[in-house]
């Protein structure tokens, strides 16, 4: 049964969605096809009509769609209601925007007159991570519903209600029948989608190797794709950082989502004057969070996402451990029912240590002491994946250098403000590539077309 409904926080199985079968299989893909024929034409305005709605209805039903993640996959219910709110927020953004973000822009021949217009490509596949369940949704369905596209999705496999819910969510909102297609695919018959001549493109958030599989079956149609993968986000502390301002957000930045974020801060690169410091406040932080139900407003640490998610981790522990790491704080599963596991932080992981280049999806943290502010660059950069990462300094000029120098696809400078509605998204190396969101991520499935006017006599 790949589609479940887990209890991560006492681990009970509350129900199982069948596969899709090969008849609805069919059925809903010629929908999705059908749909994005006359979907194409629409106005924005009329698409907005539909957009809009839907994201009133998110804000309608928060509590139900929140609670419904807060089941699934045991993110904290104040942390799910936000979510809730955020996908809305995405939804009416690209509701309003799209249509300036793809209006034909002008250009300048030396000969003529030309201008770029963008259309719609067609049917496009989506496959999603349950670590944000609507979020990842929403980043989606706003650009790519907005600029004329159809959607088929495959979201992941242990929150079959939440893709269900949002589904529900844009038929309520008037979307018409195969606009939004959820589909309870197997992994084999995602392969048999990007074969399909009807899907034009595909997008994928979640691990490296679900990415390379998805990238390279994409890559054999010659079909347009974009991946959102892991990371391992450095958090870089120089000696002029405030660590009243740092410590909250290192917390934060570490345990949000418990820390199942795919630009988490992983890897603590703290320079030597302040590492003693910062460390000792970071560990009594971490340490202070107490396990609970994550329905409880007062939770302050919820469980894993899934059973297998904990024990992945806790296999990365022990390994980084027997492989010379020294554990400072935690690496324990949390003495109770459920997928709970204690905050955690390794140190004295050398190069050849598999901890030093894996991604810890979970809430475990790195912690490495460097001697400069290049020394924390170089480190940084030591790294397979290039997702998003911070540097917290009082000056910020240095911190904009620093920035620069950092190889990634994202740098914040005092705030681990990760993801807003106008702003792109993604990384590169491992971490993939295309942007999701703002105006680079509605271009991602467009074709923009060059239309040139010259009228001139053929060459002799
Ligand atoms: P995952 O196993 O790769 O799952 C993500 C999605 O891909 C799920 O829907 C999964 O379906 C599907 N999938 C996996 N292998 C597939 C295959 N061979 N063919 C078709 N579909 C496949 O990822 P995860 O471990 O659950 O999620 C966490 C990962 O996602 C982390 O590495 C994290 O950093 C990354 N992530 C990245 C971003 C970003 O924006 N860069 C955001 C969030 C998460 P099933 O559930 O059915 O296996």
């Amino acid at each position: 049964m790949t589609y479940q409904t887990f209890s991560p926080f006492d681990g009970t199985l509350i129900q199982d969605f069948a596969d899709i079968s090969p008849h609805e299989y069919e059925t809903k893909v010629a929908r999705a096809q059908a749909c994005f024929e006359s979907w194409r034409h629409k106005s924005y305005a009329e698409r907005a009509t539909v957009i809009a709605r839907a994201a009133t209805l998110l804000r309608d039903q928060t509590d139900a769609l929140a609670a419904t993640m807060t089941l699934e996959m045991g993110k904290r219910i104040g942390e799910a209601r936000a979510e809730v709110a955020f996908s809305a927020r995405i939804l009416d953004y690209y509701a309003t925007n799209a249509e300036r973000f793809l209006a034909p822009v002008k250009l300048h021949p030396v000969h003529g007159e030309a201008h770029m217009e963008s259309s719609p490509i067609g049917v496009i596949f989506a496959v999603e991570p349950w670590n944000f369940p609507y979020y990842q949704l929403a980043r989606v369905a706003g650009p790519h519903l907005m600029a004329g596209n159809t959607l088929v999705v495959k979201h992941a496999g242990i929150v079959p209600q939440c893709a269900l819910a949002f589904e529900r969510v844009l038929r309520e909102a008037g979307a018409p029948d195969g606009l939004y297609t959820n589909l309870f695919v197997s992994h084999e018959q995602s392969e048999k989608l990007l074969d399909d001549p009807r899907i034009k493109g595909v997008c994928l958030t979640g691990s490296v190797a679900a990415g390379s599989s998805i990238a390279a079956r994409a890559g054999k149609n010659l079909k347009v794709s974009s991946m959102e993968l892991g990371g391992s986000d450095a958090f870089i502390v120089l000696e002029d950082a405030d660590l009243d301002l740092v410590i909250p957000w290192a917390v934060w930045g570490r345990m949000y989502n418990c820390g199942q974020t795919c630009c988490a801060a992983k890897r603590f690169i703290v320079v030597e004057s302040m590492a003693d410091a910062f460390i000792e406040r970071f560990k009594a932080a971490l340490g202070a969070l107490e396990a609970g139900d994550p329905m409880d407003e007062r939770t302050t640490l919820g469980p894993l996402s899934s059973e297998a998610a904990l024990v992945q981790l806790l296999g990365q522990v022990d390994e980084a451990v027997a492989k010379g790491a020294t554990l400072l704080l935690g690496g324990k599963r949390i003495a109770r029912p459920g997928a709970f596991m204690e905050p955690s932080i390794l140190t004295d992981i050398a190069p050849d240590n598999p901890a030093f280049r894996d991604e810890f999806f979970g809430p475990v943290a790195l912690f490495f002491r460097v001697k400069d502010e290049a020394t924390a660059i170089a480190l940084a950069n030591d790294c397979d994946f290039g997702l998003g990462g911070s540097v917290w300094t009082r000056d910020s000029a240095r911190g904009q250098r620093v920035a620069s120098q950092v190889d990634t696809g994202m740098m914040f400078i005092n705030n681990l403000d990760w993801t807003d509605a106008e702003l792109p998204f993604g990384g590169i190396k491992a971490s993939g590539y295309g942007r999701e969101l703002g105006d680079m991520g509605i271009q991602q499935f467009v074709n923009k077309k060059l239309v040139r006017t010259n009228p001139i006599k053929a060459p002799a």
